[in-house]
């Protein structure tokens, strides 16, 4: 066996952020762990990285990944943000339970982000404990790694450990910590955290970070802030987009869970929708239905912004002309939105970006009405083509004249002349995954790790969907949507 002290672990690190923003964080140490277990190790991500993943999966990357040692060229930060939650301003959140351990540059030499999250109190974390609990740990590992592997922008995870601590929420929990990977952890709510304190030269050198680290084509640009500002506005375009493709409802986008960076964070009440509904919502604190499926460009748009608000002073100097370039930065959104979205819908029906819109329109339209799965809805379509209309044909609740006319018309116009219609059918799968994270799945898992210490259910559900797109007969019961009692009333919490 190997110890922490005898196999010490390497990460190049190369810590931007903390040398360039000092005046952004503050310095602060992991809280170690009494008695680390492993959960899980992202061999895959760790080589991606660049990282030593065997020396990482060792006992010595157990401490490190328990916060017991920090290695050497680590320099843990908490940073500070700022959010609108819920569409009210808390103008100090920040880092209460995750600390930055540094940066690392991956195989693509990509600046990577290396975080901790549950790894205890930090000057930020106001009444909080700091920690986080297996469940939650392991529903971040499973969905974040669900979104990668469906082509996803989104934060990764290199790994979670128990921590052998018992922690309190609304009953006593086993405690975890999660190892976060993103591009970058730079929010909205960070931008807003020093515009609210009017802090122009904090706000212009963290602009100047994103721009060096996103946006570097833009650096010379006499409006460097507002093409700063029009990126983004694009990445999150084309991100939500994607979620709304596969049916992904964040749950709580308030401006500090949206990235400058494009990328999707914090799992915390995410699920995936089953039956089509855009009112669909799984928070239980989300009443009014803010964060609803249907909303989230609507919301993103929002989020955006205020950072174009906190961006004003940068903008322009003259206040009048600042809000008005923001705003058309701002109104360029719809039109991103609606062409990524509509392209990424098109695929999935097998039709060119610019067929007849009204197709789309018409199935979703169908599929509500009938209550269908959303995920199975596009992929037993494909299979129509194949002959084998069956599994599709079950998913609507009875005979219907208008669906029978959408199918002709539909099938009039999938497929290009001349091409087989296996050669659509095959372009829709790879657009249209069958398995996809089911609530009911994710659940089952986490109770079996969290009650009973078995990991197991989670690492098949991980495995099935870390391949999302290839239908396999050994996982067909990971393809089923929840039955009408697993579903109905389906609540995600907060309190991770
Ligand atoms: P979230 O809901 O995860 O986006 O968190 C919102 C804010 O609450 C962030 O500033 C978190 O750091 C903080 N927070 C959430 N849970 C805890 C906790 N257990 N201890 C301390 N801070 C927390
Ligand atoms: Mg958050």
């Amino acid at each position: 066996m190997t110890t922490a002290a005898d196999t010490p672990i390497r990460i190049a690190f190369d810590n931007r952020y903390a040398r360039e923003l000092e005046g952004l964080y503050l310095p602060c140490q992991p809280t170690p762990s009494p008695a680390p277990q492993w959960l899980k190790f992202n061999h895959a991500l760790a080589d991606e990285l660049g990282l030593d993943g065997a020396a990482l999966s060792s006992d010595a990357g157990l401490a490190v990944l328990a916060g017991n040692v920090v290695p050497e060229g680590a320099q843990p930060i908490a940073q500070a943000y700022a959010g609108h939650q819920f569409g009210g301003f808390a103008p100090q959140l920040g880092d209460g339970r995750a600390l930055l351990l540094g940066e690392v540059l991956d195989r693509q030499g990509q600046r990577r982000d290396i975080a901790f999250k549950g790894s205890g109190r930090t000057p930020f974390s106001r009444g909080g404990d700091g920690k986080a609990a297996v469940g939650p740990v392991l529903r971040e590992y499973l969905v974040s790694e669900a979104m990668h592997a469906l082509g996803i922008p989104t934060t990764r995870t290199l790994a979670a450990v128990a921590t052998g601590e018992t922690i309190r929420r609304q009953r006593a929990l086993p405690g975890a910590v999660l190892t976060r990977v993103a591009a970058s952890h730079v929010r909205v709510g960070t931008f807003e955290f020093f515009a609210a304190r009017q802090d122009s030269t904090h706000l212009q050198r963290l602009a100047d970070h994103v721009i060096a680290r996103f946006d570097p084509h833009v650096r010379e640009h006499p409006d460097k802030y507002l093409e700063l500002l029009r990126a983004v506005v694009a990445r999150q375009a084309r991100l939500v987009a994607r979620w709304m493709a596969v049916g992904f409802v964040h749950g709580v986008m308030n401006t500090d869970n949206t990235t400058v960076s494009g990328e999707t964070i914090d799992y915390g009440p995410c699920a995936f929708m089953e039956a089509y509904d855009p009112a669909t919502v799984f928070s239980s604190i989300d009443h009014h239905g803010r964060y609803a499926y249907g909303n989230q460009p609507s919301i993103a748009h929002w989020n955006l912004a205020r950072l174009a608000e906190a961006l004003l002073p940068l903008i322009d100097t003259d206040s009048e002309r600042a809000v008005e370039r923001a705003t058309a930065a701002l109104d360029e959104f719809p039109a991103l939105y609606a062409s990524a979205w509509r392209s990424a819908m098109h695929a999935k029906l097998g039709l060119a970006p610019d067929a007849d819109p009204t197709l789309l329109d018409d199935y979703l339209q169908l599929l509500h009405g009938h209550r269908v799965d959303f995920t199975l809805g596009f992929r037993h379509l494909a299979d129509t083509l194949r002959g084998q209309p069956a599994d599709w044909q079950a998913l609507f609740t009875g005979p219907d004249p208008r669906l029978d006319a959408w199918w002709q018309r539909w099938h009039a116009q999938c497929q290009a002349p001349g091409q087989p219609p296996e050669d659509t059918a095959r372009r829709m799968d790879a657009c249209n995954p069958l398995y996809i994270p089911r609530n009911h799945q994710v659940e089952a898992a986490l109770d079996a790790a969290t009650d009973r210490g078995d990991l197991q259910p989670f690492e098949r559900l991980l495995a099935v969907l870390t391949r999302p797109y290839q239908a396999r007969a050994s996982d067909t019961a990971y393809a089923l949507p929840g039955t009408p009692e697993q579903s109905f009333g389906y609540q995600t919490f907060c309190g991770t």
